[in-house]
């Protein structure tokens, strides 16, 4: 059996070896089956960088989680391609008018919204929570539900218990850029670009050190509304700051700029799987609190989406799509893994749970061993 079939083998029996694998990053376990420096450079390394924005720390990245991302059926971004790795063109769509949600969620719910007024002050007394914004003016709420950054999260609350500070303090973050731009010259200098081909993707490696990666899409073949409108519009995005000196950021024309914007990333490393995601459970529902967003898990749309359901579920808002097989089945995995319970009714048992518990804690234990031992 080739190497390649064993790690799917492995990856494919999730049940049993991704709590394992989960610890491992992905260098470090395409390493130990002897896969060549360039397959991982080249084609690993890229891609991991591609799907996650994932910068100098994309070697890092839990394997559990890339597998997941070419094997698991419900979450599978894109099929393996035994010749390309990945062939397939995606279809993708951008939602008209997205910007409405603002307007349209507020006037469906039964509850006052507040708009543009950024928490400044968190204060837990006994069962209210007081929250105070920029412009000091307070509310009083009998739960919180923080769906912003930790790292705003650490500033602004008063009184965080010693268990809150120390995992909220595990989740890390990078400096990122992503400059929207129409410099096609550049774009030839620096990648092997094919319009007629419609490529979407680019991903440039630094030939000094292969792990450091700059990745660009053209956003106009992205775009179906902006099907062959001219001049192409490209986005090219400089992962972590502290590389910045090896950029060729300041090469764009500054004319040609459209948007430079930066961004907080957080870390998908393997720490993230072992000092955040399995313990943040015994933080969430701390003195009325529970924590959403993406960070929770991973840095998608979908997990962002389902960890705000399942905080509201933790204030007892009935999960509404329980009748979608897919939805409730995620749902329920993240529920049981980010706050420690099933929360959509009649699925529990007393010895699933427990079951699921001495699960996690074996897994945890030898996972731990072995990187350890691997590690020294
Ligand atoms: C360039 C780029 C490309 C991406 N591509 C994809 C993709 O193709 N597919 C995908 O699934 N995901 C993608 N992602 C990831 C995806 O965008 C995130 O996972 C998702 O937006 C996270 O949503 P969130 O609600 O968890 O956090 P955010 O969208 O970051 O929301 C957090 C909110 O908290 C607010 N906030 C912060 N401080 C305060 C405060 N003190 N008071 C009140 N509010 C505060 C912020 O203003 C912000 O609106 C991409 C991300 C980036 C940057």
């Amino acid at each position: 059996m080739g190497k390649e079939r064993i790690l799917e083998q492995l990856f494919t029996n999730r049940a049993i070896f991704e709590i394992f694998f989960v610890f491992f990053p992905i260098f470090k376990v395409l390493k130990i089956f002897r896969f060549s420096d360039d397959f991982i450079n080249l084609m690993v390394l890229p891609l991991v960088a591609l799907f996650f924005g994932t910068g100098n720390r994309t070697p890092f990245v839990s394997s559990a989680v890339v597998a997941r991302v070419f094997l698991d059926p419900d979450l599978r971004l894109f099929d393996y391609d035994p010749d390309c790795m990945i062939s397939e063109q995606p279809q993708m769509f951008v939602f008209p008018k997205l910007g409405e949600i603002y307007q349209v969620i507020p006037k469906a719910i039964q509850g006052k919204v507040f708009l543009n007024r950024p928490a400044q002050k968190v204060e837990r007394k006994g069962k209210k929570i007081k929250v105070t914004d920029d412009q000091g003016k307070s509310e009083v709420f009998d739960y919180l539900i923080f769906a912003c950054d930790p790292e705003t999260i650490l500033k602004i609350t008063k009184g965080l218990t010693w268990l809150e500070r120390k995992l909220l303090g595990n989740v890390k973050y990078f400096d990122d850029v992503t400059v929207a731009h129409t410099d096609e010259d550049y774009m030839k200098k620096y990648y092997d670009i094919d319009m007629k081909n419609r490529d979407l993707h680019f991903v440039k490696t630094d030939e000094k050190d292969p792990k450091k990666i700059d990745i660009s899409f053209n956003l106009t073949f992205y775009q179906p509304q902006l099907k062959d409108k001219k001049p192409y519009v490209f986005q090219t995005i400089f992962l972590n700051k502290e590389d910045q000196d090896k950029w060729t950021k300041n090469e764009i024309k500054k004319g040609k700029i459209q948007l430079e914007k930066w961004w907080r990333q957080m870390s998908h490393a393997w720490t993230h799987f072992a000092k955040w995601i399995p313990c943040q459970r015994f933080i969430q529902g701390t003195k009325s609190t529970f924590y959403a967003r993406s960070y929770t898990w991973v840095n998608t749309h979908e997990i962002a989406t389902i960890s705000g359901l399942a905080a509201a579920a933790r204030i007892e808002a009935p999960y509404p799509f329980g009748y979608d097989k897919l939805a409730k089945k995620q749902f329920n995995g993240y529920s049981f893994v980010v706050h420690g319970k099933i929360l959509t009714k009649g699925t529990a048992s007393m010895l699933l749970t427990l079951c699921n518990v001495l699960f996690v804690i074996v897994g945890l234990y030898i996972g731990f061993k072995v990187l350890h031992a691997l590690l020294k």
